[in-house]
């Protein structure tokens, strides 16, 4: 497989570290408020890749953190009058709720920040031990310029980075606020103030930087070398870039082999954020649409390339969908019917031809995961089957196109068993037979319809006035 790396701006062979396994760490959300449809992009297009190279047979370690002591968490704790664990308790519950109904599988390890701290001290005392790092009154900065490949993955210029600050570095010599070395320095620990949740530590009590999160628990979870670190491309910089200087300053080898980045979701041009107010969350769309088409809509784009939400694309996904789950509901009902025969030399052909589809799959997916052309695939395997299998033709065609169809839409997490409800006819004529078999004294019968109305989610209720249902 083909994988756009950040770090060197191009297209690579993708090469495990060990041969069979994947180690993936995607950055997770701050866990202060409901998501919206840009947060859960990441989500959904990294839980792709993973289901992708499961499906080549990869053995994938994947470790994505819940972000639970922030600045946002304890702003609104503080407005809440509760403490900062409810708040971040509360919405990790949401996000997981979120992401199971966008089917986006459980990570191997979801670790969180505030379980993790011991390993943070210690890896904060290396940095300290080696130099790279310092203590003034209690925060603990990281020395930037002692990490020679600063910038590497964003491809700043320590200098010019340094120039670009010039005045806000005159500003804060002139308050007193600059105790930094160096302007370019970054927090590891900051102290503790009142009312904000804190842990001890040699430099006093308080809590960790932002950065210094993810290189440690990618550090437990997957080891000093990662294969694939994923997230926004917002994340670059700084926060992917102090990433690296951190962990390679400490462990002394490269930190991830391959550094992917999804573009942004977009609203009117302008990217969907929490602070410009221009966002939709997850829980709203799904009170419009199923979050099948959310997931389905997301995938139809390049992951790289901006994405741009309004209704009529989604509507537009949503209706692309739907020509896909139609066949796979035709070719379930002729599966039903079909003949048990074996297939005569035309459908060997069809049979055969289905194998082109999943090709044409696998290499777009190849292709640094191009699931738009991915989905274009399955396009023409749906125009294929529609054109090519009919009610005549045998179960085993049939199972196979509906297979095929199955098969590609798993990997990319878009379900396609059809949950189809009873009709109300179907009810009541159930309910006529179970009281006729009650009549004939087959209870048995009777209550083998009673349960399967229940498993589909009828309820019975016998009155004076007959038999009563109602859907739960
Ligand atoms: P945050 O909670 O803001 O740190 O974001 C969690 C993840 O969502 C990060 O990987 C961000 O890069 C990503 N993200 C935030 N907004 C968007 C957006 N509009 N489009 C795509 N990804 C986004
Ligand atoms: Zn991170």
């Amino acid at each position: 497989m083909k994988i756009y790396n950040t770090l060197t701006r191009t297209k690579q062979d993708f090469v495990p570290i060990k041969e069979g396994k994947v180690g993936i760490y995607v950055c997770g959300p701050t866990v202060y408020d409901y998501i919206h449809i840009g947060n859960a992009r990441p989500m959904i297009v990294f839980d792709t890749l993973r289901r992708y190279l499961l499906y080549k047979g990869y053995d994938v370690n994947y470790v994505s953190n819940f972000t639970d002591v922030d600045d946002k968490i304890i702003k609104r704790a503080l407005e809440e009058g509760v403490p900062s664990k409810e708040i971040s308790e509360r919405f990790i519950k949401e996000v997981k709720k979120d992401m199971k109904d966008l089917n986006v599988m459980e990570a191997t390890t979801h670790p969180k920040a505030t379980e993790e701290i011991p390993d943070m001290i210690d890896m904060i005392k290396v940095l300290i031990d080696k130099g790279h790092a310092y203590e003034v009154n209690g925060t603990v900065y990281f020395r930037t310029r002692s990490f020679k490949d600063y910038g590497k993955l964003s491809k700043k210029n320590i200098d010019e980075l340094e120039a670009g600050h010039r005045d806000e570095k005159h500003a804060l010599k002139v308050s007193g606020e600059d105790e930094k070395e160096d302007f370019l320095d970054f927090v590891l620990w900051k102290p503790k103030k009142e009312g904000e949740p804190s842990w001890p530590s040699p430099w006093g009590d308080g809590r960790p930087g932002w950065h210094l999160e993810c290189s440690v628990m990618s550090k437990k979870y997957i080891g000093d070398i990662i294969d694939i670190h994923a997230g926004g491309e917002d994340l670059i910089f700084p926060h992917h870039e102090n990433e690296i200087a951190q962990s390679e300053a400490a462990n002394d080898v490269e930190f991830a082999r391959y550094w992917m980045h999804n573009g942004f979701l977009r609203i009117d041009g302008e990217k969907m954020s929490k602070s410009l107010g221009n966002f939709f969350t997850i829980r709203e769309i799904g009170e419009k649409y199923p979050l099948q088409v959310i997931r389905f809509f997301i995938l139809s784009a390049h992951y790289r390339s901006p994405l741009n939400f309004s209704d009529t694309l989604v509507e537009s996904a949503k209706a692309s969908l739907e020509r896909i789950l139609t066949a796979v509901s035709k070719l379930e009902d002729m599966l039903a019917d079909a003949d048990d025969r074996s297939l005569n030399a035309e459908e060997e052909k069809i049979s055969a031809g289905l194998k082109d589809f999943e090709n044409k799959f696998d290499e777009a997916m190849e292709d640094d995961l191009n699931t738009a052309d991915a989905i274009a695939a399955i396009f023409e395997l749906v125009k294929y089957t529609n054109s090519n299998i009919s009610s005549e033709s045998p179960k085993k065609l049939v199972e196979e196109g509906l297979g095929m169809i199955r098969k590609l839409c798993d990997i990319l997490g878009i379900i396609t068993e059809i949950k189809k409800e009873k009709l109300d006819s179907e009810i009541e004529a159930l309910i006529e037979e179970r009281q006729a078999a009650r009549k004939a004294k087959n209870f048995a019968r009777a209550d083998e319809i009673r349960d399967l109305l229940a498993a589909e989610g009828i309820i019975l209720e016998d009155t004076r006035e007959g038999v009563k249902w109602k859907r739960a």
